[in-house]
């Protein structure tokens, strides 16, 4: 284990783990407002277009300061052993509110190689009056709950949607942002493979024209993807909203303001 010392400010590495915009804000700010090092981590599961994303960014921002990774760590021993000899003095996790495995990799990893940890996570959406939430805790109790022979849209992402396998009694109309392959999906899925919609409006569109009378998603956060539960709330669709995981605790932002408080607390801004 690497003993905690003090900072120095001007030659710290901090390393983003990312797979989010937000971790690429984070990047930008880190690399235009601040001296410090950069390093972002990627688990690569977009594999060639995670690559161009990072190319650009790359291209983008001071090159010399900033380096990038893909790929696990090799569980928690990887990642400390990745800390060690990379000279990380901090570790900024902005993976996704439901990315558990990986955010308890670096909450443990962190604190044996005593450094410090900061979670970046997009505020929770809040339900408000006229919405027709059932809080579920995973995807699993999900589909247990969804009603008998239901439309359900699923906006869950493209990789979590095993667990309504089961529920061949409905249709489901899975939305994602990357690509699925379809020859995977059961008959009862229809895919399609499109960003969330600018406006509301947009939403309600694709709504009615699947005939979704129920709308399942993750409580990721976020104001593009909050369109689809506006949609819901005009339409008064019950909504199956999934809590995230429970991580342990550690220092919470969601903002670059309070990011760049906590840099400053922390020793690597003069
Ligand atoms: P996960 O279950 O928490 O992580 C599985 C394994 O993937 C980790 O143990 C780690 O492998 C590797 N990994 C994950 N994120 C990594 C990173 N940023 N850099 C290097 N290795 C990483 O993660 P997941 O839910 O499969 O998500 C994978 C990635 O997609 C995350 O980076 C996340 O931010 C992004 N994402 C996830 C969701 C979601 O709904 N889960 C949505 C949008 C984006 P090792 O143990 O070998 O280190």
């Amino acid at each position: 284990m690497r003993l905690k010392t003090p900072v120095n400010a001007w030659n710290g590495t901090v390393l983003v783990l990312g797979g989010t915009p937000e971790a690429r804000q984070i990047v930008k700010f880190l690399i235009g407002r601040t001296p410090l090092k950069t390093i972002i981590s990627l688990a690569g599961v977009l594999g060639n277009d995670a690559k161009q994303v990072l190319r650009q960014q790359v291209e983008l921002m001071a090159a010399d300061r900033l380096a990038y990774r893909l790929g696990g760590f090799g569980g928690i021993d990887g990642l400390v052993n990745y800390l060690d000899t990379t000279q990380v003095s901090a570790v900024i996790d902005a993976t996704h509110a439901f990315a558990r495995q990986i955010s308890a990799n670096a909450h443990e990893a962190t604190l044996r190689a005593g450094i410090p940890l900061l979670r970046y996570l997009r505020p929770q959406w809040q339900s408000i009056e006229g919405d027709q939430w059932k809080t579920v805790r995973d995807l699993k109790e999900a589909a247990k709950i969804l009603p008998p022979n239901c439309h359900a849209m699923l906006a869950i992402g493209r990789m979590s949607y095993d667990s309504f396998r089961s529920r061949d009694d409905c249709q489901f109309l899975l939305r994602s942002i990357g690509p699925v392959d379809s020859s995977e999906l059961p008959g009862n899925f229809t895919h399609i493979q499109a960003m969330p919609g600018h406006v509301p409006e947009e939403e309600m569109a694709l709504m009615k024209q699947f005939g979704v009378d129920c709308l399942v998603t993750k409580n990721s956060g976020g104001d593009r993807s909050y369109l689809k539960l506006v949609a819901a709330r005009y339409l008064r669709l019950p909504v199956v909203m999934v809590e995230r995981p429970e991580l342990p605790y550690c220092a919470e932002v969601s903002s670059l303001n309070e990011l760049d408080l906590w840099l400053d607390q922390n020793g690597f801004k003069m």
